[in-house]
């Protein structure tokens, strides 16, 4: 069996790759995720609800790359706070959607890496 180590497991996911051969596409469609490697069978959907990691991974991203910036921006005087609050609040309806995507794979990626037990102990069944 190959040996990889978690930051390539996390690069693999974060590039819409299996992280165990990277031989598929993680997902089907646009927003949905393929249940199993076709090659290696790696669950990559493993259950309802195994994917809501991503939301923390999605909110965080909001925050530190769109709301963080702004709020320093009107804290330093630069923006008004009607325009921060419709530019965040625009921001923050877009932004999750857009990086829907990322979260999901980005969130793949680290459950791997953090357990990279179930990568082995799946691909010994
Ligand atoms: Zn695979």
């Amino acid at each position: 069996m190959q040996e990889i180590s978690r930051t390539t497991t996390i690069f693999r996911a974060i590039q819409g790759q299996c992280p165990r051969c990277e031989q598929t596409t993680l997902f089907k469609s646009k927003y949905l995720l393929n249940t199993h490697c076709s090659h290696c069978h790696l669950p990559i959907e493993k259950e309802d609800g195994w994917s809501l990691g991503a939301i923390p991974l999605n909110y965080a991203i909001t925050c530190v790359f769109w709301v963080l910036p702004l709020a320093v921006l009107f804290l330093i005087g630069i923006l008004s706070i009607s325009t921060t609050l419709i530019v965040a609040g625009s921001g923050c309806l877009v932004i999750p959607i857009a990086t829907y995507r990322f979260s999901k794979k980005l969130w793949l990626g680290i459950y791997y890496a953090v357990l990279p037990h179930e990568l082995e102990f799946i691909y010994k069944k």
